[in-house]
């Protein structure tokens, strides 16, 4: 499935119509999950899809997008009680206020694309068209960014591709903070300036914003400042992301890096720094992007590649600071990030003599063969399938 998002540009009266919609949307979640709520404290079980699905009539939406918030009430129920398995942080689904619920969709049914995007309640709504989209549109939503504009995300179901293998050199990728990623070959690719300077204007206008008054007229004003600087923000990220990774994923045939969901992660790199965001979203682009170039990723286990030397694979302490690695045993002296890079290569191709590691054997290879003593075997998968609903 891809997605493709078109700006629309509705009437004042559709507008006030799809606010409407929303507002509607969002008691319905708050009600389905306060009945979820509830029925977990008398029968220690959560509604099924179908009881949900049953509490949606007559909201008011078109039947479509009243299921469908019943189905993510359900879904995000769901997610906790998986994360709560394997984690003790995951929080319950919250409620929401109008600020939160940000979209309404469509599947299948209730809107047709000519000329305008024509959507059952509320007309025809004028929408720009900036690219061909592949393939029919499966579902649609609409929805309302935080900067008050509005646009139509749609996903479609890709027709397949036949494409060919790549035959590029094989490279492990270490994501940082002060350098975005440092590639095992010793090419380093840094967070763009204007990006940072962005950054830094949005944190000014967010501290100003918890000066004003609640409520307050100056309040809203600077919270739209804020959301609008913060789009462009999001957007100017998501496009660095995007042209690194496309470039990244034409010219490696093998992309190595740390598994971000390993819980590992979440507690040395993760629990100091809060960018995650932005590297989740680069691996997982990296990710389809290197399925279409006939490239391939995996993901390995983050423990410890940092700490371990890639020239004799001894471990020792490694402060934060330290930008250089320099070795006890062996007297390798190195660029910190560097080492990692070339670390997280040699963990997804050991003790595979043929171009590829393959997810399923990488995951039950012996730590002996690379030349690593003492910890767990890591975890290795290939070519994720993401899905990118909105
Ligand atoms: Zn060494």
């Amino acid at each position: 499935m891809k997605a493709y998002k078109f700006r629309i540009y509705p009437s004042k009266a559709q507008e006030s119509e799809m606010m409407h919609h929303l507002w509607i949307a969002k008691n319905l979640w708050n009600e389905l999950l306060f009945h979820a709520k509830m029925m977990y404290r008398d029968y220690e079980r959560f509604p099924t899809r179908d009881a949900f699905q049953k509490m949606t009539k007559g909201s008011g939406l078109y039947s479509q997008a009243q299921q469908e918030i019943a189905h993510r009430v359900e879904g995000a129920i769901w997610r906790f009680c998986r994360l709560r398995k394997i984690s003790r942080r995951a929080g319950f689904p919250r409620f929401k206020s109008l600020d939160r619920m940000k979209s309404i969709a469509y599947v299948q049914k209730g809107f047709r694309l000519g000329a305008k995007l024509k959507v059952t309640p509320f007309g025809e709504i004028n929408m720009v068209k900036h690219r061909e989209m592949e393939g029919g549109a499966k579902t649609l939503a609409l929805k309302r960014e935080s900067s008050g504009k509005w646009f139509a995300i749609f996903c479609v179901e890709e027709p397949p591709k036949v494409v060919k293998l790549n035959s590029g050199p094989r490279v492990g990728i270490d994501l940082g903070l002060q350098t975005f990623a440092t590639l095992s070959d010793g090419n380093k690719i840094t967070n763009p300036r204007h990006i940072r300077k962005y950054e830094e204007r949005l944190a000014f206008l967010q501290r100003r914003l918890w000066h004003k008054h609640r409520g307050s007229r100056n309040r809203r004003k600077a919270k739209l400042r804020a959301a609008r600087l913060y789009e462009k923000v999001k957007n100017s990220r998501r496009d660095f992301l995007h042209k690194t990774s496309k470039k990244l994923s034409d010219i490696y045939s093998l992309i190595a890096l740390e598994d971000l969901s390993c819980q590992e992660m979440a507690e040395t790199k993760l629990g100091k720094y809060i960018n995650d965001a932005g590297w989740r979203t680069f691996s997982s682009m990296l990710c389809y992007k290197a399925e279409n170039a006939g490239g391939k990723v995996v993901l390995v286990n983050p423990r410890g590649t940092t700490k371990t030397c890639s020239s004799c694979g001894k471990m020792q302490e490694l402060q934060l600071s330290a930008r250089v690695y320099a070795c006890r045993g062996c007297g390798m002296v190195k660029d910190r990030d560097l080492n990692a890079a070339e670390n997280i290569l040699a963990r997804a191709t050991a003790g595979h003599a043929g171009s590829y590691a393959c997810g399923e054997g990488a995951k039950e290879t012996p730590l002996e063969e690379a030349g690593n003593q003492g910890h767990l075997p890591w975890c290795a998968t290939t070519s994720l399938s993401h899905e990118r609903a909105p």
